[in-house]
């Protein structure tokens, strides 16, 4: 079965700054924080954000003292005026995430309703943001979701008429419905408000229905756009299956179609959407042979373990180290217990993930944990063959890395490594550069020059940017769980600046301080040094950049840049 993810799964523009708005009051907050209504229609979201300490306010009598956020989709203008009064009498701040398109649909009703007109709204009753809408409708308004109800308004209702539209309401029924209105009302104005995110959402949707046998819908059985999503597939004549989660997927009834396509609604999150697609692969025939090798080589910390270890070789041949595969070993074993163990170790990280990885996890939960102390064993037992120097080195690294995330009481306080913001980023790439670096230096007695130095810095330049270049890729999730990761705390642009300016540095510092003359052939070293930093930047500009969330297929692993710097000792 192929598996097409449409391009624009994942949540739009405006739930993601309510995402973001509601993130960033929780980080700053240490008293109350609800939402007013559900801030966004998806409950696996939602749960992640309760767990976070946002609570939802039903109405507009429960909320408390604190901070308050306004959803994406708006409220009634007579609520707002009631929050903003007891805003200013003090114990309440108002934080108001209401998209922007939401909020053109006020401004239109706002200029014509004083003006006369009767405002009708394409859109679904009892929804909030058509609630919202209607209440800045001084001169009468009402919803209507069909073109039968269009024909039912009264005459007097239609003298004088503005249309607009719920931002998620289908094109195909609001070019219908006001059709009918234009041959009844007398004075008319249309407003399309239908926002750009859905109209593209739904034309890709149409599109991608037509190519495929088989759809998937992905997100909140209340979300309104999602429900438009699953009904233009269905008027394709394709089997629908319309989900929340993996665990409701129907896998049998799809595994003899050659094509599905997955959807998936503007407040759908992206992890959902990836675990749907993962149970799809495995359930179906699945990807082909080679892709399913590839993509399991690249999931397990195997390919990493090995090019850190490659990486260390490199760099000791660029330092013109002597030649010694313990240390190799010694980093290779490091990174692989590190990476089986801490993901166990973090149960908001298990949290985080898809349904089918975490039941993935924790079924071979004594298999991680048991592989993963073999690791640590042997990583230790290399390094003791090296020197105690080289055991203490290990023992610190393992210690940092294993409790990182685990919160120690300190009389009424819980700290943690974690809590520090950018500490994972900083803490991975600084073990790294001392354990491939630094120990062999002051085993040898190396003098610590400015070649030496440029080799550590090389070393945590390339991991800081593996991690980090991880990290925007996750950020989103990331944001949810609460992990303070570089990017949530400078923002993606800044982030992208560091990790740039550190690779350039190091490259500079490494052409200027090192001697190429030990390489049989010095030009093609220099090429592999140049091509192991500029990697990572060709990555992030060619999977994180240029193609959008959802878009699955073959990428090429981060840790090349590893490998790349590994092959000096063969130059
Ligand atoms: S669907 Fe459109 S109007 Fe609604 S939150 Fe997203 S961008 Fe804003």
């Amino acid at each position: 079965m192929k598996v097409i993810v449409a391009k624009t799964a994942g949540f739009c523009w405006g739930v993601r700054r309510a995402m973001d708005a509601v993130l960033e009051a929780s980080a700053r907050s240490n008293g109350k924080l609800q939402t007013l209504g559900p801030l966004i229609h998806n409950p696996q979201a939602l749960d992640l954000i309760e767990r976070r300490g946002v609570s939802i306010a039903q109405s507009l009598e429960a909320v408390e003292d604190g901070i308050v956020v306004i959803r994406a989709h708006g409220i009634p203008i007579q609520d707002l005026r009631k929050l903003r009064e007891r805003q200013q009498n003090g114990g309440l701040e108002i934080v108001n995430a209401t998209c922007p398109e939401v909020a053109k649909v006020h401004s239109r009703i706002k200029k014509f309703s004083p003006r006369g007109y009767f405002t009708i709204i394409l859109g679904t009753r009892g929804h909030a943001e058509s609630t919202a809408h209607q209440s800045f409708a001084e001169h009468g308004s009402v919803i209507i979701s069909t073109v039968e109800e269009a024909r039912a308004l009264p005459d007097e209702q239609l003298e004088k008429v503005l249309v607009v539209a719920q931002t998620t309401f289908t094109l195909k029924d609001f070019g219908e419905i006001c059709a009918v209105l234009k041959e009844r009302a007398k004075d008319i104005i249309i407003e399309n408000t239908i926002c750009q995110d859905t109209w593209t959402r739904q034309s890709e949707a149409a599109e991608l229905a037509k190519s495929v046998d088989a759809v998937v819908v992905v997100g909140g059985k209340n979300s309104s756009n999602t429900k438009h999503l699953a009904e233009l597939a269905h008027h394709c004549g394709k089997p629908v299956q319309f989900v929340e989660t993996a665990q409701e997927l129907d896998v049998v009834a799809l595994q003899d179609f050659d094509a599905v396509g997955v959807l998936a609604g503007a407040s759908t999150p992206t992890w959902l959407v990836d675990d749907v697609v993962a149970v799809l692969e495995q359930g179906g025939r699945g990807p082909g042979r080679t892709t399913q090798l590839l993509r399991a080589l690249f999931a397990s910390p195997l390919l990493l373990a090995i090019g850190a270890a490659f990486m260390t070789s490199g760099v000791h041949r660029l330092l013109s180290l002597p030649h010694n595969l313990n240390y190799a070993a010694v980093v290779g074993t490091y990174v692989m217990a590190m990476f089986m163990l801490n993901q166990l170790l973090d149960p908001a990280g298990l949290r985080g993930q898809g349904a089918s990885q975490k039941r993935s996890l924790e079924r071979n939960r004594r298999l991680i944990i048991a592989v993963g102390s073999i690791c640590l064993a042997v990583s230790l037992g290399l390094a003791a063959l090296l020197g105690w120097g080289s055991v203490l080195m290990v023992l610190i690294a393992s210690a940092l890395g294993l409790t990182y995330k685990r919160g120690f009481r300190i009389g009424r306080r819980t700290l943690s490594l974690k809590a520090i913001p950018a500490s994972k980023d900083i803490l991975v790439s600084t073990a790294l550069a001392v354990l491939a670096v630094a120990v062999p230096l002051w085993h040898y007695d190396w003098a610590w020059s400015p070649r030496a130095w440029s080799g550590v810095l090389l070393v945590a330049a390339l991991v800081f940017a593996r991690t980090t270049i991880h990290d925007l890729h996750e950020m989103q999730k990331d944001q949810i769980l609460g992990k303070e990761t570089l990017p949530i705390l400078i923002g993606r642009r800044a982030t992208k600046i560091v990790m740039i300016s550190l690779l350039v540095c190091s490259l500079v510092a490494v052409m200027l301080f090192s001697s190429f003359d030990v390489f049989r052939h010095p030009g093609l070293a220099v090429v592999l040094l140049t091509c192991s930093t500029a990697y990572p930047i060709l990555h992030l500009w060619l999977f994180h950049e240029r193609f959008s969330v959802g878009q699955r297929g073959f990428r090429p692993p981060m840790e090349l840049a590893f490998y790349l710097l590994g092959l000096l000792v063969a130059v």
